[in-house]
C-alpha cells in the first residue's frame, strides 16, 4: 500500500478508526525518513457534532506533531450537510455527504501535494460495503471499493485502506488499550437503515459462525480479481463543471449539487484552491 518516499494524507474524522490510523501510521512512518504524513479532515457543517471531532483531531496531531489540514464543504461546495438536510428533507444525507467528503478529501489531498491518501475503513466497513453493493444491484461498485484503488491513468491519487482486514472490535479494543481520545456520538444526520442491518446480519452471522467477515472479504477480493480481468477502465474526461475527471459530462458530485440548487461552485472551488 505504501512506498518508502510517500507522502501520505490521512482522512481523518476524530472517531476511533481514524485516530487509531492516524497513531499507528505516525509511528510505522519515523522508520521511514523520506516519507510524510498530513492529516486531512472535512468539516461537512454539522453543528453540534463535527466541531467536537474536529477538536479532538486538532488536539491528537498536535500531540503526534503532525500538520492538519481542514477543508469544509461550505468553503468547497457552498453548502454544508446542514443545510442539504433541512431544505431538502426526503433526501438521503449520507449519500450526499460520502460523494462531497470523497470529492473534499481528493481536493484536499491534491493541494498538499500526498501521494496517497489513506482512510480508516475497516473489515466491517468493507464486508458491509460489498453487500450493500450486491443488495443495491450494483456489483461493478465492488471493483471500486477495494482495499487499494488505483487509477493507473494517474487522474486520482491513490487510495489505500490499512485497516481492511482488521475487524472493528480489534480497532476499539487497541484504542481503549492506548488511552485515544476520540467522539463516540454518532451523526445526527446518520440514518443509514439497510447498512444497519446488514450491520446486525453479518454480527449475528460472526457470532454464529466466526470468521463469516474474513471469508466475504477474500470472495469480494476474488470476484476483483475475476471481474478487474474482464472490464476496460472507463473512458475520462474533465467534469465541464469543476474540471475533476469522469465518465460523464459532469461528476457525480456535481450532479448532486445541481440537484440540490445553485450554488457558486466553480468560483467556491476556484477561489478555495488558487
Ligand atoms: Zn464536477
Amino acid at each position: 500500500m505504501f512506498a518508502h518516499d510517500d507522502h501520505t494524507a490521512v482522512a481523518v474524522s476524530g472517531g476511533k478508526d481514524s485516530l487509531t490510523l492516524l497513531t499507528l501510521l505516525v509511528k510505522m512512518e519515523q522508520r521511514f525518513p523520506n516519507s510524510k504524513i498530513t492529516a486531512v479532515s472535512v468539516d461537512e457543517g454539522i453543528e453540534g457534532y463535527r466541531d467536537e471531532a474536529l477538536q479532538i483531531a486538532s488536539d491528537t496531531c498536535r500531540k503526534l506533531k503532525v500538520k492538519h489540514h481542514i477543508v469544509s464543504y461550505k468553503e468547497l461546495f457552498g453548502v454544508t450537510t446542514d443545510m442539504i438536510v433541512e431544505e431538502h428533507l426526503g433526501k438521503t444525507p449520507c449519500s450526499y455527504c460520502g460523494v462531497l467528503r470523497r470529492k473534499a478529501i481528493n481536493k484536499a489531498a491534491a493541494k498538499i501535494g500526498a501521494t496517497k491518501i489513506a482512510t480508516a475503513h475497516n473489515l466491517d466497513d468493507e464486508v458491509q460495503t460489498v453487500l450493500l453493493n450486491m443488495l443495491h444491484g450494483d456489483p461493478m461498485r465492488i471493483i471500486r471499493s477495494g482495499p487499494v484503488l488505483q487509477d493507473v491513468r494517474g487522474r486520482f491519487i491513490t487510495r489505500v485502506k490499512p485497516f481492511c482486514d482488521i475487524p472493528e472490535k480489534e480497532i476499539v479494543l487497541y484504542a481503549y488499550l492506548v488511552g485515544l481520545e476520540f467522539q463516540s456520538v454518532a451523526c445526527p444526520h446518520g440514518n443509514q437503515a439497510l447498512r444497519n442491518d446488514i450491520r446486525s446480519f453479518l454480527n449475528q452471522m460472526e457470532q454464529k459462525h466466526a470468521g463469516t467477515k474474513f471469508t466475504l472479504q477474500k470472495t469480494a477480493e476474488k470476484l476483483r480479481e475475476q471481474l478487474s480481468t474482464t472490464i476496460h477502465p472507463l473512458e475520462l474526461r474533465d467534469c465541464e463543471k469543476c474540471g475533476d475527471p469522469t465518465p460523464h459530462r459532469l461528476c457525480e458530485a456535481c450532479i448532486m449539487l445541481e440537484s440540490i440548487g445553485p450554488q457558486p461552485l466553480v468560483d467556491s472551488l476556484t477561489a478555495a484552491f488558487i
